[in-house]
């Protein structure tokens, strides 16, 4: 479901360059899950982008069920990400000033869609807070945020859903939940799961593990002769 070939990304930041990830390869099959690991700083949330078509790589391919995002324009690739994928940001990013309802309702709105408030109200309860649809995020805790901005997600019912750092801010207990709403996502509805975290533990439970360094692919669970383990 989701191909990278000789991925390279460089950030042009005036005179300089900084390349960030260097000739990446993997391939994705549809319904697994995945986890990114490495180092910070080591490009996993650029990696994570450009997987979702959020950004453009430098060079190398991108095929995200069956698009290859280098090929399409930024129309295009707002049209693929909005058909195929759903993203929760490492903090939460909910809109400070609308309800927990709202907030799941804004992709939706966007996309001029119709049912809105009923859908978003069954999002809401697939994650265990219908009953909390009328409070603002200050008045959640972060997972209760957290488990708000997958319901937000997966809006579209997307085929893949990403996921930075999805338990990076919070506790034990709340990540437990956390994990427990993305597997059930990736088990009941087939939705192909592709996390980037530190939590080592977290990653061990998904079908495959990468670790990136550097920009590069230094282990590879699916490969029985990567040098570094781990
Ligand atoms: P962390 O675990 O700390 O979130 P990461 O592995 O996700 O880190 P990235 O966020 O992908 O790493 O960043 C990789 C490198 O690219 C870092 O050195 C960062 O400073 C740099 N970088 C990221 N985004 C940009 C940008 N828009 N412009 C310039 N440099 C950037």
């Amino acid at each position: 479901i989701l191909k990278v070939q000789d991925l390279t990304k460089t950030y042009k930041s005036g005179s300089k360059n900084l390349t960030v990830l260097k000739n990446v390869n993997f391939e994705i099959e549809k319904g697994t899950s995945f986890s990114i690991v490495g180092p910070s700083g080591s490009g996993k949330t650029t990696l994570l982008g450009l997987c979702a078509g959020l950004d453009r790589a430098s060079s190398g391919k991108v095929v995200l069920n069956g698009h290859a995002l280098e090929t399409l324009n930024e129309d295009q690739r707002a049209a693929v990400r909005n058909q195929n994928v759903g993203f929760v940001f490492q903090n939460f990013q909910l809109l400070p000033t609308l309800t927990a309802l709202e907030n799941v309702m804004v992709p939706m709105e966007l996309r001029k869609e119709k049912n809105i408030r009923a859908r978003s109200l069954e999002l809401l309860d697939r994650v265990g807070l219908a009953d909390r649809h009328d409070h603002y995020p200050t008045q959640l805790s972060g997972g209760e945020q957290q488990r708000i901005s997958i319901a937000r997600a997966f809006s579209n019912q997307p085929e893949i859903l990403f996921a930075d750092e999805p338990t990076g801010n919070l506790d034990e207990e709340t990540s437990e939940k956390v994990e427990e709403l993305l597997f059930s996502l990736n088990k009941e509805a087939g939705t192909t799961l592709i996390l980037v975290t530190h939590d080592l533990e977290l990653a061990n439970k998904t079908n495959r593990i990468i670790r990136i360094k550097g920009g590069q692919v230094v282990f590879d669970s699916e490969l029985a002769n990567t040098e570094t383990s781990i």
